[in-house]
């Protein structure tokens, strides 16, 4: 196929972008799904994905290159030109970027245009008729972003209006229901498709408190934003996270992030947590006392219990296998109003 035919689209990995990637492919243009890959994702790249998913459900009829934006995107979680949805899913401002760097990657690779698997009014807010020609209107190609699902319903592009793509070619998909979509992955010969990323972390109304905290107390990086995936989140004096290890998966994850100022305790004798305290700078025990104390006790609260009261928390880091050791009794496990669980 010659490269004229190139054209790019947008892709989460769920049915519709799907859809939409294999109807242009049916229509003969040359197909690349272009993944953007961020930390809120459960996965960071499509190789990743088990049993060859994609593979085994689009048949290989088109590449998928998998974009890291996470530098960019991040910059639009902390500060969101159209503000967020119902949790901290800036979503508008998300897809004016995708589409920006789709446009990009399409101007500069000499491609025809960029298409999304967008079905009108499926999604209460980002995906409203007039969202969806705002969010066009706020790129760098309006004209240039075909939404194959619902194209019909929509103003004609640059595309249809050349005739590179004809408009009856197109589907007119509106509203919430997956019936029509559901019954269009049959006549394709789809099979396994689904959501593998489980969506993205920022539509969940937890991980968004959690997520709050961090941007309210300056502590939104991309090594926090990681560790805030782990269930047991502690903000001290909101200056410091203590994270505590749930299951032995999370203790090996704990460990093997830490960085080397990052201070980490466990109990040696019995079955034990691996904490963390997250730290930019070398951390002093003396100085630090009071917080280091509390990472230890809490290192004991979810520890195996034993038949002695005391337990003796081993504080290591990345290059040194023992730093202190702090005697804890299990019937004092007080904790200091500046610690709160987030
Ligand atoms: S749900 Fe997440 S990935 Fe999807 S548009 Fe919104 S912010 Fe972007």
């Amino acid at each position: 196929m010659s490269a004229s035919k190139k054209i790019f689209g947008l892709f989460s990995g769920g049915l519709d972008s799907i859809l939409s990637c294999k109807l242009m492919c049916d229509l003969g243009f040359d197909v690349e799904a272009l993944y953007f890959s961020t930390l809120f994702q459960k996965f960071k790249n499509f190789d990743d994905l088990p049993n060859n998913y994609f593979f085994d459900c689009v048949n290989g009829n088109f590449k998928i290159r998998t974009i890291d934006i996470n530098d960019k995107f991040l910059e639009i979680v902390k500060k969101p030109k159209f503000g967020y949805g119902k949790n901290i899913n800036p979503c508008i401002d998300c897809k004016i970027l995708f589409l920006n760097e789709a446009l990009e990657i399409m101007r500069r690779e000499n491609g025809l245009f960029v298409f999304t698997g967008e079905v009108l009014g499926q999604r209460p807010k980002s995906q409203k008729k007039n969202t969806l020609l705002q969010i066009s209107k706020n790129t760098s190609g309006a004209g240039y972003i075909v939404r194959p699902l619902s194209g019909k319903l929509l103003p004609p592009t640059i595309p249809e209006i050349k005739g590179i793509i004809k408009r009856d070619a197109l589907l007119e998909i509106s509203g919430r229901s997956r019936e029509i979509q559901t019954e269009l992955a049959k006549k394709l010969n789809l099979r396994n498709y689904g959501q593998p990323a489980g969506g993205c972390l920022l539509t969940d109304k937890r991980f968004s408190e959690k997520l709050k905290h961090l941007l309210e107390n300056n502590l939104f990086t991309k090594k926090q934003i990681e560790y805030l995936k782990l269930n047991r989140n502690y903000a001290f004096d909101n200056k410091y996270k203590i994270i505590v290890g749930r299951i032995e998966k999370e203790n090996d994850l704990i460990e093997f992030n830490a960085d080397v100022n990052d201070l980490l305790f466990t109990v040696d004798e019995v079955p034990s947590p691996t904490t963390i305290i997250l730290s930019d700078e070398k951390l002093d025990l003396k100085e630090n006392e009071e917080l280091i104390l509390t990472a230890a006790k809490l290192t004991v609260k979810y520890s195996d219990k034993k038949n002695t009261d005391i337990y003796k928390v081993r504080v290591f880091n990345k290059t040194t296998e023992k730093l202190s050791e702090i005697s804890i009794n299990k019937n004092d496990l007080n904790f200091s109003e500046k610690l709160i669980f987030i």
